[in-house]
C-alpha cells in the first residue's frame, strides 16, 4: 500500500544536453530580461567572459568573484555590481559557490536566475541558500532562491578534475541515500533518487576512466540534476548534519567531506532504513556502507577525514556539535555512535 505524503513540486525549467550553452540567449530573452550580469567563481573567469562575449547586446557584465560558502560581503559587491550596470538578470556558470552567489542576489531583489551549471553539487535545483557572514553560515528557505532555468551542458564538464568529479558526485548521491530515508519522502523523490544513484553509479568509473567521454559527463550530469531535486523536495538527516558541523566548524571542504563520511553516515543508518535502502544496497553489492566504500575506494576518492587536515583530538568536539540540534533521522542520534562513526571517517576505516 503506498503510504500517505505530501509533495511539493519546485518548479523549474531544464535545458539538458551537448551544445546546450548556446541556448543561454534564448533563455535570457524567454524571461523577457535583456541584461544579464554573467556570475564566475575567478577560476572560471574566463568561461564567464566568453559566455558573456556569446551572449552579446544582451550581457551587462561579468563578475568573477563567487567564493565558497556564499559570504555575505561578496554578495554586498555584486549586488552593487548589479544595480551599476543595470542587470535585469543573473546567469551563474559554475558549481555551488557560483551558484549560490546567484541565489543570494535574488533572495535580495528577486531577479530571475538562469545557472549554467558545471559541477554535481545539485544547489541549482534547490530553493536552499547557506551564505557565511562573520564565521557563521546560516541556510535560508525561499521560492525566490530557486534558479527559474537551469542548463546542462555536459561539455562544460569535459574539463572538471577527475578528482573533483568523483568527490562531486559521491556529494549529489549523498543527497539521494538521505532522501530515501527522509521522513517526508514520497513516491517520487524515492523513484528519482534511486535513479539519480544508479546514473552516477554507471558514470563515475568511466569519467575515472576517461574524463573526455561526453556520455558519461550526460549520464552524471542527469544523476546529480534528479539528486539536487531530491535535496530540494524532502529533508536530509545525520549525513548532511556532520557534513555542515565539520565544513561550518572545522572549515573542511564541501565535497571532500560528503565523500569521506557518506558510507559512514549510509552504514550507520543501514539498519533503521533498511527497507528504504535496498534498491541502493542491491546497486552497491548488498550492503550499503562497505558497498558505497569500495565504490568510493575504487575511484581513488579520499577516505580518510585525517588526510583533509581535522586532528583526533577535534573528534570529540565534532560529535558534541553534531549531536546538538540533530536533523531528523531514522536512527537515534547517539553521541558514542556518532563519535564512533567519526573516528572510523577520521582512519579511513571500511564501515562494518
Ligand atoms: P565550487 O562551486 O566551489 O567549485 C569548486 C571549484 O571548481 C571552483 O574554483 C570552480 O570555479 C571550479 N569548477 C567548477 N566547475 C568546473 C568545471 N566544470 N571545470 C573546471 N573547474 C570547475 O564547488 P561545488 O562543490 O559545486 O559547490 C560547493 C558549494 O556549494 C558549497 O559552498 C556548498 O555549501 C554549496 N552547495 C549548496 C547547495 C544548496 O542547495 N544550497 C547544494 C550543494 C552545494
Amino acid at each position: 500500500m503506498t503510504a500517505p505524503f505530501a509533495y511539493d513540486v519546485n518548479p523549474a525549467r531544464i535545458v539538458f544536453g551537448p551544445g546546450t550553452l548556446a541556448r543561454v540567449a534564448d533563455e535570457v530573452r524567454r524571461l523577457g530580461a535583456r541584461r544579464a550580469l554573467v556570475l564566475s567563481t575567478p577560476f572560471q573567469q574566463a568561461d564567464a567572459e566568453a559566455l558573456a562575449r556569446q551572449l552579446g547586446t544582451l550581457a551587462a557584465g561579468v563578475f568573477a568573484k563567487a567564493a565558497m560558502h556564499t559570504p555575505v560581503a561578496v554578495t554586498k559587491e555584486a549586488m552593487l555590481a548589479f544595480q551599476g550596470v543595470d542587470a535585469d538578470c543573473v546567469v551563474a556558470l559554475g558549481g555551488g559557490s557560483t551558484i549560490g552567489l546567484g541565489k543570494a542576489i535574488a533572495y535580495r531583489n528577486d531577479t530571475p536566475q538562469i545557472v549554467v551549471a558545471t559541477t554535481y553539487a545539485g544547489s541549482e535545483v534547490t530553493p536552499i541558500l547557506g551564505q557565511t557572514e562573520d564565521g557563521i553560515k546560516t541556510t535560508v528557505r525561499d521560492p525566490k532562491i530557486l534558479p527559474e532555468v537551469v542548463i546542462y551542458d555536459p561539455n562544460l564538464t569535459l574539463g572538471l578534475p577527475v578528482a573533483m568529479s568523483v568527490t562531486s558526485g559521491l556529494n549529489a548521491m549523498a543527497h539521494a541515500v538521505e532522501a530515501l530515508y527522509a521522513q517526508d519522502r514520497n513516491p517520487i523523490s524515492s523513484m528519482l533518487a534511486v535513479e539519480g544513484v544508479r546514473a552516477l553509479r554507471a558514470a563515475l568509473p568511466m569519467i575515472v576512466g576517461n574524463p573526455k567521454d561526453v556520455t558519461a559527463r550526460g549520464d552524471a550530469l542527469y544523476g546529480s540534476w534528479l539528486c539536487g531535486t531530491v535535496l530540494g523536495t524532502v529533508g536530509m538527516a545525520l549525513h548532511h548534519k556532520l557534513c555542515h558541523t565539520l565544513g561550518g566548524s572545522f572549515d573542511l571542504p564541501h565535497a571532500e567531506t560528503h565523500a569521506i563520511l557518506l558510507p559512514h553516515s549510509a552504514a550507520y543508518n543501514a539498519q533503521a532504513a533498511a527497507n528504504e535502502l535496498q534498491p541502493l544496497a542491491d546497486l552497491f553489492g548488498g550492503a550499503i556502507g562497505s558497498g558505497l566504500y569500495d565504490f568510493a575506494k575504487s575511484l581513488g576518492a579520499p577516505l580518510a577525514l585525517k588526510d583533509l587536515g581535522l586532528q583526533e583530538a577535534q573528534l570529540d568536539a565534532a560529535a558534541d556539535l553534531a549531536v546538538k540540534n540533530p536533523y531528523w533521522n531514522p536512527r537515534p542520534v547517539e553521541r558514542d555512535a556518532v563519535r564512533s562513526l567519526l573516528q572510523r571517517a577520521w582512519e579511513g576505516a571500511r564501515p562494518q
